[in-house]
């Protein structure tokens, strides 16, 4: 696959992150006035010139079950202009069609950014890129819902063949069937390797919509800037409890402020911020480990369960050398030390030998 070479971006200064922050859904003029006031009294006096670059807010929203909030549409176009004019900050909304992109650019509308779920599809993203032919507002590519590396590049490539502005993407994680105790996956990884793929361009972190509680936010921030991101955009609302969409996700505005006065960010470049790198995706994979394990405890009990209502032996040899010789296979083939995935097995086998055993002496 050839990728298309990334313009320089101009979101902000290059040595200082990107912050772009406010809330899911634009819900009423005051609602943002709040929030741009608050941003603008913190630019102010933020620690090490932190700044929020443009304030976000969602006009259209894409629910993935219907009868939820769907946003204000072009009312809140006004609305984002008239904020832009009274606070001199940039705004960010979500463009999911053509249609959107022409009205936000009759609002100008400063930044727009396209949404996991319009990435997933290429016919969308083909006719948004379209409607951006020759124009120089940047544009921000959240990751699709699944984690496809290529389906996210196709994206972002389809916009910079016809847009003349910066282009940049945003990591929001992956829909998974587990992602406990996420709202999305992070799947760090495929961050890593979109930055890796295209050097030149500029990757946010979505903390909000990874983390889907706002408990988590904080880590996965400072994970998002230890692994080398350019910045964050982060879901900010004066009164999240009473908010139309992502209540849950949504930080007071003095819990921002706490955020990012504990946010750490590290000289990455050092062996130990090449080292903390490495231990984020490594943490993610311990935690996959659990799931892992957990899912198939849960499913060894299933089984100890019909077992003993069948009247079956718990321990079944032939199966189990079956599995034995499948999982070692498998192992081989991923360069596997056969011995230590065997040993692995052995534990596993004890331990779901074990439980069976509680199951059938009825002590479960
Ligand atoms: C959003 O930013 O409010 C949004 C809908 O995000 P995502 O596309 O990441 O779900
Ligand atoms: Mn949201």
């Amino acid at each position: 696959m050839r990728f298309v070479e990334f313009k320089p971006m101009s979101f902000s200064d290059r040595n200082s992150l990107t912050l772009i922050a406010g809330p899911c859904s634009a819900e009423s003029l005051e609602q943002l006035r709040t929030v741009a006031a608050f941003f603008k009294r913190w630019n102010a006096h933020s620690k090490d010139g932190m700044k929020v670059n443009a304030l976000r807010a969602g006009v259209w929203k894409p629910r993935t079950r219907p009868g939820s909030f769907e946003g204000h549409g072009e009312k809140a176009l006004v609305w984002l202009r008239n904020i832009k004019q009274e606070y001199g900050i940039p705004v960010a909304t979500e463009v999911a069609t053509a249609q959107h992109v022409a009205l936000c650019l009759d609002y100008r509308i400063d930044i727009l950014w396209i949404g996991a779920r319009t990435t997933s599809n290429p016919f969308l993203m083909e006719e948004i890129a379209q409607a951006l032919r020759g124009c120089s507002v940047p544009v921000w590519v959240k990751n699709p819902l699944s984690p496809d590396t290529a389906l996210w590049m196709g994206a972002i490539e389809r916009i910079s063949r016809y847009s003349k502005g910066p282009v940049g993407a945003v990591h929001r994680g992956f829909g998974m069937y587990d992602s406990a105790p996420y709202r999305n996956a992070p799947l760090w990884e495929i961050a890593v390797e979109i930055k890796r793929l295209c050097p030149g361009m500029p990757l946010l972190c979505d903390p909000s919509h990874i983390g889907g509680k706002r408990e988590y936010l904080l880590e996965l921030a400072q994970s998002g800037l230890d692994l080398e991101m350019d910045g964050l955009m982060m879901e900010v609302h004066p009164e999240p409890e009473r908010a139309l969409s992502d209540k849950d996700q949504q930080l007071t505005l003095p819990e921002f402020e706490g955020l990012m006065e504990r946010l750490v960010v590290r000289n990455t470049d050092t062996l130990s911020g090449k080292m903390s790198r490495i231990r984020h995706i490594l943490d993610e994979v311990d935690d996959e480990l659990v799931q892992v394990l957990s899912r198939r405890m849960q499913l060894v009990k299933e089984l100890g369960k019909l077992k003993r209502d069948e009247n079956f032996s718990v321990l079944q040899l032939e199966r189990w050398n079956v599995v034995v010789a499948r999982v070692l296979a498998n192992a081989e083939r991923r360069g596997l030390n056969a011995g230590f995935v065997k040993q692995v097995l052995d534990c596993i086998h004890s331990e779901a030998i074990r439980l069976q055993k509680d199951i059938l002496q009825g002590k479960e």
